[in-house]
């Protein structure tokens, strides 16, 4: 806390007041960041930097924010970085009057792209001196970037790299500065370092999401008593601010509608400005894995509780505003889609735009609205639906859906939409009611329609058997098993974002096993043998490593696929090898441990195994079990296009399936239950 109060002097001295925020004082406080692990010095570093763009330019707080979360916009507005490795390899050389020979070999020998731009900048003499880039400058550049395509859209990237690349500074600021040994040395405020990590979409700095927000909202409430009082906030105000500004931004993760309202009204009556709107979506609430109804049963001891069926399709938010309602659908989302009734939109697990995937169910969605329903959000998943048979499809069928551009009336995988939440209804968020009223009114506001939309299957019951035949019942509907929910009180609301402990899956297959399957990121691959040549036969697959950033090997896997699968596979990831394993990836050093192609990672696919072993091999959860987990006969189950690589299971939950799996072993019951 001590670190955090202090404001300190200025972390960067030279801009004035009204400057737009140089890029060198965001690099500044980026690289003050790397050369620490410990959490409070880099929310300190964050916060003393904000605090200076609140005091001198408070008008670009926004692009700093976003940029220090290593973003373009929210995840809604669609645009994303992630250059691949060879674009940015030409542009550094073509910039730099290097050739493409020697930044390869640079890369081989560092393994860090940032670093090579970092060292081919410094090595190049300058004639003058370029206008220093400006935060806004290098935000808008990105943005060209991330946007450009159509035909010679690759080309046109090397050219907005290689402009943004000259303009950065030619120093190479590491500690010494000269002959210093570039590969162990994290390179110093670079300009050029940090811009080509941006454009591969990976800051690497260990600064997590929500230690911004916390900087942020601490920035704010310390910069806010400053302008009051002349003085620093207390440890109080400094707390409720961070309380507020979490809570707000659960419901409206959108840093575009926030930063103006908490500059304007102050960070303590953000509530009168900010809350859950359609056309804004939220992080949905997940759940946790159990092993048994038993399980359940000892968790929700004494609650009430319900037991619905958990669907296997997609998860879809649905946004919708009326044109009679008083209020408006927000703008911030891009395409929403007008219908004679009003504007909604579809929003997927990662808040992605669906609503080209599913244009029939908004055209449908009017149709299922009780009158009175005005404008609602709503929590769903979309299964493929059999509509000769009348019944579930599996996840596979939905899977060969188009997922852009598809015509209502050319649609060929029919859906059925199953709502199993209400958390916005009538100019009235709901997330903080309990699940019973939530449900309550979810059946009023909705008529259901057979095949198009329906009210998620359910059964209010704490008896053993009963669970036990829902659980059958709910696998004979083709689902993938139970969702228990609580029903009553402060527990049973809704926790954007949050693995909750009062939603818990029991998935028929968890019955013997783990406990849940894995979502893995493919690192590598091996080439096949036998009938296996011409793709690749098996891949290294990796967690993820949330607190280092880092992706940590787990397993080898060649089980589960088809040929035509393999043969897919092979296709979609020849065009993201890259020649060295990348810096964030954790992997054995063993001569026999290497795969033949390392990929960038890209591909998230649920995994199944049998257990989990300690194995010096792999990495997975290393730092918290002493050796790395490594999968016992993994298989591979599906695609989970719906989940970017840093959503891939977590290392901290591999340590936790393995603990729990340890402890139900010596017979002592499953590990006490800490939030993952
Ligand atoms: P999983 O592989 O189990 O889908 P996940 O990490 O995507 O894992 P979980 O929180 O583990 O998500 O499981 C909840 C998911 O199950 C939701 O994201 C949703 O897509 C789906 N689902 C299906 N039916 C329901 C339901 N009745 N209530 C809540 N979620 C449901």
């Amino acid at each position: 806390q001590s670190v955090l109060k202090g404001s300190g002097k200025d972390p960067y001295p030279d801009w004035k007041a009204g400057d737009p925020v140089p890029f060198a004082a965001l690099c500044t406080t980026y690289s003050k960041i790397e050369m620490t692990t410990k959490r409070l010095e880099i929310s300190a570093h964050c916060s003393k930097f904000l605090q200076q763009v609140l005091r001198l330019t408070p008008d670009d707080l926004q692009v700093v924010v976003l940029l220090m979360i290593n973003k373009l916009a929210a995840d809604y507005v669609g645009i994303e970085l992630g250059i691949g490795e060879s674009l940015i390899m030409k542009a550094i050389g073509e910039s730099t009057g290097r050739s493409l020979a020697i930044i390869k070999a640079d890369q081989k020998d560092i393994g860090d792209l940032g670093l090579v731009a970092a060292k081919s900048r410094s090595n190049q003499p300058t004639m003058f001196k370029p206008k220093p880039l400006t935060v806004r400058g290098v935000q808008e550049s990105l943005m060209t970037i991330a946007q450009t395509e159509g035909k010679g859209a690759q080309e046109r990237k090397v050219g907005g790299i290689k402009k943004l690349l000259s303009a950065a500074d030619t120093q190479f600021a590491g500690k010494g500065s000269k002959g210093i040994d570039i590969t162990k040395d994290k390179g110093g405020p670079s300009e050029s370092k940090f811009i080509v990590r941006m454009l591969e979409g990976k800051l690497r700095l260990g600064l997590a999401e929500k230690s911004v927000l916390v900087a942020l909202s601490n920035a704010v409430v310390m910069h806010e008593s400053k302008v009051k009082t002349g003085k620093d906030a207390s440890g109080q105000k400094i707390a409720e601010g961070e309380r507020m500004l979490k809570s707000i931004y659960s419901e409206l993760p959108s840093y575009e509608v926030i930063i103006p309202e908490m500059l304007k009204h102050g960070i303590m009556k953000l509530r009168d400005h900010c809350n859950l709107r359609p056309g804004v979506p939220l992080k949905p609430m997940l759940a946790k894995p159990t092993k048994s109804i038993t399980e359940v049963l000892d968790r929700f001891e004494g609650k009430d509780f319900t037991c619905e069926y958990k669907y296997d399709g997609e998860r879809a938010q649905i946004h919708y505003v009326s044109k009679d309602a008083d209020e408006v659908f927000a703008t911030a989302a891009p395409s929403a889609g007008k219908s004679e009734g009003g504007v909604s939109n579809i929003f997927s697990r990662n808040s992605e735009d669906l609503s080209k995937k599913y244009p029939d169910i908004l055209q449908r969605l009017p149709a299922w609205v009780k009158p009175g329903t005005k404008s609602f959000v709503l929590d769903c998943e979309t299964v493929a639906w059999d509509v000769k048979e009348k019944k579930v499809l599996p996840f596979q069928q939905l899977m060969t859906r188009k997922r852009k551009d598809v015509k209502a009336e050319e649609v060929t995988v029919q859906v059925c939409v199953f709502a199993f939440d209400l958390l916005y209804l009538n100019g009235e968020a709901l997330v903080n009611k309990s699940f019973r009223e939530r449900r309550e009114a979810l059946r009023g506001a909705f008529n259901e329609t057979e095949g198009e939309f329906k009210l998620a299957q359910y059964g209010n019951t704490n008896e053993l058997e009963e669970i036990q035949i829902l659980l059958e019942d709910s696998v004979k509907a083709s689902c993938e098993g139970l969702m228990v929910k609580m029903l009553d009180g402060p527990e049973s609301s809704y926790e954007p974002s949050k693995r909750s402990q009062n939603w818990l899956k029991v998935k028929k297959d968890y019955l013997s096993g783990v406990g849940d399957s894995l979502d893995l990121v493919v690192l590598g691959a091996y080439f096949g043998k036998g009938k296996r040549t011409s793709w690749y036969g098996a891949f290294l697959l990796a967690c993820y490593n949330t607190n280092k950033q880092t992706y940590e090997t787990v397993c080898n896997i060649g089980t589960g696929f088809s040929e035509a699968i393999l043969e897919e596979f092979h296709t979609k990831l020849s065009e993201n090898t890259i020649d060295h394993p990348k810096p964030f990836y954790s992997h054995s050093a063993g001569n026999k441990d290497q795969p033949d192609v390392w990929f960038e990672p890209k591909f998230v696919w649920e995994v199944k195994t049998a257990d989990l072993t300690l194995s010096p091999r792999y990495k997975a959860a290393a730092d918290q079990l002493g050796k790395g987990v490594s999968l016992r006969f993994p298989r591979f189950i599906k695609v989970r296009e719906d989940k970017k690589p840093d959503q891939a299971t977590s290392s901290r939950q591999i340590a936790e399936m393995y603990q729990r799996q340890e402890s139900v072993a010596k017979n002592k019951g499953p590990a006490a239950d800490d939030d993952f």
